[in-house]
């Protein structure tokens, strides 16, 4: 069985201060069981990757060149040489609010597995498409469009977050995590074989520390892609605990 994953995307939140809350969660887990991840807003990658934790830091976002003419954009070079060890790449919300579609996200996984780090590919369905009985058909076409040829399966983590649990305090019922995370195993397993089985797919979408033992226990859920939950020790300790 792969190592459970933890991991927390803190948004456009924290402050320098908030390196107190990642020291916090290093003194209780000195050697945790899962790999926990932290993956906070770009200023305070240096902060966080200094405290020389037994954590992951991670980005959110990243641009698929290595240099050049792209303002405000971030290289995968760069977020390796500063420390980094995975980026979140599709997230609904910069699906949503950047337009990002999948042939681009394929793009930054490229960028990311060439550049020595871990590519967190998130995938999910809107309300809507959920209404309408097409959550597995998006989340495949998600899947299919998000992972270029040439993707390592082992610099590769899945994400499924449905858009309409993100932030919303509702998650799915066990039965259908279970159905989508079963769905994500068995296109893994066609296209990477054998390796497909090893693939960390983490659930995301309202992750709290009174869900996050029964979410991670469901077959084919290998950890959590947290929010606002990971923000502070208080409510990702337990979280941590859970995976
Ligand atoms: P919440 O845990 O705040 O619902 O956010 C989930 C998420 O989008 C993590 O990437």
């Amino acid at each position: 069985m792969p190592r459970k994953i933890a991991a927390g995307n803190w948004k456009m939140n924290g402050s320098l201060a908030s390196t107190a809350m990642v020291e916090a969660l290093a003194k209780a887990f000195p050697a945790p069981e899962c790999e926990v991840i932290v993956c906070p807003p770009f200023p305070l990658i240096p902060a966080l990757v200094n405290l020389n934790s037994p954590f992951t830091i991670g980005a959110q976002d990243c641009h698929f060149s290595e240099s050049g003419a792209h303002t405000g954009d971030v290289s995968p070079q760069l977020l390796k040489e500063i420390g980094c060890g995975a980026v979140i790449l599709g997230h609904s919300e910069r699906r949503a609010d950047h337009g990002e579609t999948s042939a681009l996200v394929a793009r930054k996984v490229t960028a990311t597995q060439n550049a020595g780090l871990t590519a967190i590919v998130c995938v999910g369905e809107t309300e809507a498409d959920r209404d309408g009985g097409r959550t597995l058909k998006v989340v495949e076409g998600q899947l299919a469009g998000s992972l270029p040829d040439g993707t390592d399966p082992d610099a590769l983590v899945i994400a499924y977050e449905p858009v309409w649990a993100i932030g919303t305090g509702r998650t799915p019922v066990n039965d259908e995590i279970a159905e989508v995370h079963a769905a994500i195993r068995d296109t893994l397993e066609a296209r990477f074989g054998g390796q497909g089985k090893e693939i960390r797919i983490l659930y995301g979408g309202s992750v709290k520390p009174g869900n996050a033992s029964e979410i991670f226990a469901i077959a084919n859920v290998d950890g959590g892609l947290v929010g606002g939950a990971s923000l502070t020790a208080e409510d990702f300790g337990p979280i941590v605990a859970a995976a």
